[in-house]
This record gives C-alpha cells, sequence and structure tokens, in this order.
C-alpha cells in the first residue's frame, strides 16, 4: 500500500524527536500538533538560523540520500556554531518529488546519526510535493551577551581557521565526475575518498563554537569560501583582512589530488567547509590554545584584521589575485 503524507511523517521522522539520551523535558508540544511548543530555559536567549539544500544547487543530481539528510542538518548546525550557540531543537521542511522509502529511510538515518551527535531533537516541519529540496530551520541557545558575532574584529586580531579547507570543494569535483560515470574511489583512492566524504559528510565544529565563547572578537563559518568568509567578518567588524596564503593548512589528500597551486585556489575559494573562521586578541593566545585542547580540534593563524578594508592575500610576500571571492547564488560568479 503507498505510504501516505502522515505514515511517512510518523514512521521516518517522529522517532527523530528523539535523539539518543536526550531528556525531552523540554518539548511541551512536539510533532503531532500545529505547531511545536517549547521550553526556553531561563536564563538563556533563541539562536534560530534556517538553510535550505536545493538538488542539483547544493548537492549533485543522485547524491546519495544519507548525505543529503546528514548535510541538511550539518550547515544549520554549523550557523549555531558560528555563534557558540548549544544546538536545542530542529524544524525540517521536506520537498519530495514522490515517496521513496529507500530514500527516505537513508534520508533520516544521516540525519539522526549527526543529531544524537549533536543532542539536537526533531519538533517538527512540512512535507510536500515537488523538485527535491530540503530546508532545516535549527534553534539553538545562548546566554545573553555570549552569541560569537561577525562584528566584534578589532584591528590587529589574528585570523584563525578550524580544521583546514578545500577538500570539501576538491570532493565536489569528484563527486560530480563520479557521477558522470568516469571517475570512482571504490577500487582504492583514498585521498580521493576523504575528499568526496569531505564533502558528502561535514563535520560541524559544535565545540569548538562553545569553546570560543567569551574568547573569539568575532566568528564565521566558512561556508562560501575561506577568503569570502574571511572577508565577510572583517567587513562586519569594520575592518579589512590580510590573509597569508602560505599558512593555509591544506590537507596531504587535498594536495596530492589537487596539486599546490590549485589546490591552495581551493582552500581561498572553494565553498562548503563548514569550518570556523575566527578572530582573537593577540593577548589572549595563552587562553586559545587551551581552549583548541577542550575543543579537541586544531586551529590555525591564517592571517591578521587591519584597518584598512578589503581583503588581501599575500603569497611569498607578493599579492594574489583571486578571480572571484566566494558563491553568490545570484551573480551566479563561483
Ligand atoms: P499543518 O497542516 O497544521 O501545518 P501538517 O499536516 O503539515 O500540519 O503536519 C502535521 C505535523 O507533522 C506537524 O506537527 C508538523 O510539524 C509535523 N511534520 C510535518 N512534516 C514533517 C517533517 N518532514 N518532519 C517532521 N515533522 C513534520
Ligand atoms: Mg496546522
Amino acid at each position: 500500500m503507498a505510504m501516505g503524507e502522515f505514515d511517512l511523517i510518523d514512521h521516518y521522522f517522529r522517532p527523530l524527536q528523539r535523539p539518543a539520551g536526550r531528556n525531552a523535558a523540554d518539548i511541551v508540544t512536539g510533532i503531532g500538533d500545529d505547531a511545536a511548543v517549547l521550553a526556553v530555559p531561563a536564563g538563556f536567549q533563541l539562536v534560530a538560523a534556517l538553510d535550505t539544500l536545493v538538488e542539483g544547487v547544493h548537492f549533485p543530481v543522485g547524491s546519495p540520500a544519507r548525505s543529503i539528510g546528514h548535510r541538511a542538518l550539518a550547515v544549520n548546525l554549523s550557523d549555531l556554531a558560528a555563534m557558540g550557540a548549544d544546538p536545542a531543537w530542529y524544524l525540517l521542511s521536506l520537498t519530495l518529488p514522490r515517496i521513496d522509502e529507500e530514500f527516505l529511510g537513508e534520508l533520516a538515518s544521516g540525519m539522526q546519526a549527526l543529531a544524537d551527535r549533536h543532542d539536537i531533537a526533531l519538533v517538527g516541519g512540512d512535507t510536500t510535493r515537488g523538485p527535491l529540496s530540503v530546508s532545516v530551520q535549527a534553534l539553538g541557545l545562548i546566554r545573553p551577551g555570549e552569541a560569537l558575532l561577525r562584528a566584534g574584529g578589532g584591528a590587529g586580531d589574528l585570523l584563525f581557521v578550524s580544521g583546514s579547507t578545500g577538500d570539501a570543494a576538491a570532493g565536489l569535483q569528484l563527486e560530480m565526475r563520479g557521477s558522470a560515470g568516469s571517475l570512482t574511489d571504490a577500487d582504492g583512492n583514498p585521498a580521493a575518498h576523504a575528499l568526496r566524504q569531505r564533502f558528502l559528510y561535514p563535520a560541524p565544529r559544535v565545540a569548538l563554537g562553545r569553546a570560543l565563547r567569551g574568547l573569539a572578537s568575532a566568528c564565521i563559518d566558512v561556508s562560501d569560501g575561506l577568503a569570502a568568509d574571511a572577508l565577510k567578518l572583517a567587513t562586519a567588524s569594520g575592518l579589512g583582512v590580510r590573509v597569508e596564503a602560505d599558512r593555509l593548512p591544506l590537507t596531504a589528500a587535498l594536495r596530492a589530488t589537487s596539486g599546490e597551486e590549485k589546490g591552495l585556489f581551493q582552500a581561498l575559494s572553494g565553498g562548503d567547509d563548514y569550518e570556523l573562521c575566527f578572530s582573537v586578541t593577540a593577548t589572549r593566545l595563552p587562553e586559545l590554545a587551551e581552549r583548541l585542547l577542550t575543543a579537541d580540534c586544531a586551529a590555525t593563524c591564517i592571517g591578521v584584521l587591519e584597518s584598512e578594508p578589503g581583503l588581501r592575500v599575500v603569497r611569498d610576500g607578493r599579492m594574489l589575485n583571486l578571480p572571484s571571492a566566494g558563491f553568490d547564488h545570484f551573480t551566479g560568479s563561483d
């Protein structure tokens, strides 16, 4: 018998209301009523983020359903991380061309595995028919005054990036070629496999965001490309930014697959990394080292905020000219 909208919600999505090990006392009314009623704990403010993934725009046609579910939640968790917020609840808007139970099972379990790791509960959503698209709205909690903003940087503050960038952009390229049938890494190319995983299953830096509260002067997550997002942070802070290209932490997999030149370009301009880019006043660097240990996260100093507006990328003492600064859906520049 064909599955209807309500069976579908009950079967695949209601279980996500209770991530493993989470106390659900804060969900006064959850999935099943017209809207959810949520208890915001005393002394906290809500942090709200929403991001949409559209097939053919944010992921290639034919992407694994598990990855689509993972990424739809991950990109929103990354926005909460960039604010230093604790994830609490999320809503899911699903637009599906048809009911494909295998696809739905994989999508839900990709979402569930990540939700379990971050204790975030699904409390409602919407399900409609149409071209495949997945929107998640994530809600997080923060104490007043503790949110990490883009706007707090000061001239002379050092700029850091967590983990590494460029892998996801290289992985996406491999995915596109893979789905066209000309390349697979199933028969043992570990570097290509690692890069594809970075695109398909990004790890939002929630623990790092928490650890940076009260320490980072400004913070942004890297979704549109490191250079473009660093410039957004600097501009919001009323400043400019100088990035030392030689300091960028390129992974061995990226160097091996893209080569030094293209790898560097992907690390600066590729998107979908979901790392955090943040600034810290120089006098507080010892604290940063401690907190990175606590969060079990690596970060690299890649530059400095300066009073002169704009982006300056320097390599071997010479200014690099980036062909473009990040992805913009409406100008279409990439
Ligand atoms: P309404 O018509 O009042 O908006 P719906 O019939 O769309 O309600 O949804 C019924 C219930 O199921 C609501 O609580 C809604 O939040 C929830 N819901 C609908 N789609 C999803 C989904 N994809 N994931 C989680 N909950 C959903
Ligand atoms: Mg209603």
